[in-house]
């Protein structure tokens, strides 16, 4: 009798899952090199804090950093059961309230606000993108990210020496028609409210000049632009912007995928942006998302899958086998330098040593 032949079935592209039949070496990298900082992650009540420690020891990551610390007493709550049972493994962030965007001195309020947060115990200030994308004025016009109300509370940040986490924007195909050319066309699919084209959204470019804006006019003030400050499509651009402002860091996270599909030309930007990188995951705490990260970072291997597959689209990822110098600073030297008290182990020969050649 033939062997069971199963009928070919039609599947709609969100079942859509092909597995990579090429073999190639796999290098399992258990713990990062160095002691992570990870500089972009999310901290939820329904998550278990000693958990939590526990994977971070796993993969030898040192300190999480929590953006979503809120503020008022969500961020009192949170303070004390991340800082309070680990003072050396987390850092939190206050995040002003835009519901009240249109109160009278909201930017003087949250000014004073993040002063209090910081003497609590925050070391940062975070942005989420609704600032361009949702947040409006008393008028119903979208609020512009460099929108000089706001001014207040950015410099505030920058005399208190907390840095500016800013999320602006999102991937280039959020706002591009959701049509069979869409590159992200499953995700959107799965989350139609992350696809801001039409209505009234400000195109891509309007969004990251406004954002290029605020940097210029805060010199003083350290932002760090989350996932590659949205421009991990056009790292030429992500890097002009670098250049052009000395106060600008961007972090990794979420852009694994994107970046490990274009490696020569990652690694390329991870070289000359050493200085100016930091290692973020925006993925929780689940050691094998880890895994996938320092695998990408570490290793050449070529062909995996990334955290998420097949969620950024159907290719798969290569290794950027970053050298130990620039491991450290992604990991850990770059975020210790912006993020004030974060305590950092001393930096080991390994590290040292690249540098010297
Ligand atoms: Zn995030």
């Amino acid at each position: 009798m033939p062997a069971e032949r199963s009928e070919p079935r039609a599947l709609t592209i969100d079942k859509f899952r092909p597995r990579c039949m090429s073999i190639v070496p796999e290098t399992r990298v258990v713990k990062a090199r160095y002691p992570a900082i990870d500089a972009h992650n999310h901290f939820s009540d329904d998550m278990d804090v000693h958990r939590v420690v526990a994977n971070m020891d796993s993969c030898n990551v040192r300190t999480y950093i929590d953006l979503s610390g809120g503020s008022g007493d969500r961020l009192k709550r949170r303070l004390e059961l991340l800082k309070d049972n680990y003072p050396d493994r987390f850092a939190v962030f206050y995040v002003p309230d835009f519901k009240r965007v249109n109160e009278p001195d909201f930017a003087e309020n949250v000014a004073r606000e993040l002063e209090e947060a910081v003497r609590a115990g925050a070391q940062g200030l975070k942005i989420y993108k609704e600032l361009g994308l949702s947040v409006r004025a008393a008028n119903g016009k979208l609020l512009a990210v460099d929108d000089e109300r706001l001014d207040p509370m950015w410099q505030a940040a920058g005399e208190l020496g907390v840095p500016v986490m800013i999320h602006v924007a999102d991937p280039f195909a959020f706002f591009e028609p959701l049509d069979e050319t869409n590159e992200r066309y499953v995700q959107l699919m799965l989350h139609p409210d992350w696809h801001f084209y039409g209505k009234d959204y400000p195109p891509l470019r309007q969004l990251l000049a406004q954002r290029d804006r605020l940097l210029e006019r805060h010199p003083k003030t350290i932002f760090i632009g989350a996932h590659i400050g949205s421009e991990s499509e056009d790292l030429a651009r992500a890097g002009e912007v670098l250049d052009r402002y000395p106060n600008y860091y961007v972090d990794i996270s979420a852009r694994q995928a994107e970046l490990g599909r274009k490696p020569r030309n990652t690694r390329q930007f991870f070289l000359k942006y050493q200085d100016r990188i930091l290692f973020g995951t925006d993925a929780h705490d689940h050691p094998e998302m880890y895994r996938s990260y320092f695998r990408f970072l570490e290793t050449d291997d070529e062909c995996f899958e990334y955290y998420m597959y097949p969620r950024h689209g159907f290719f798969h990822i290569y290794g950027i086998d970053l050298p130990d110098e620039v491991l450290w600073k992604i990991y850990v030297a770059n975020a210790a330098k912006v993020i004030p008290g974060l305590s950092v182990p001393r930096e080991p020969e390994s590290a040292v040593s690249g540098r010297s050649q």
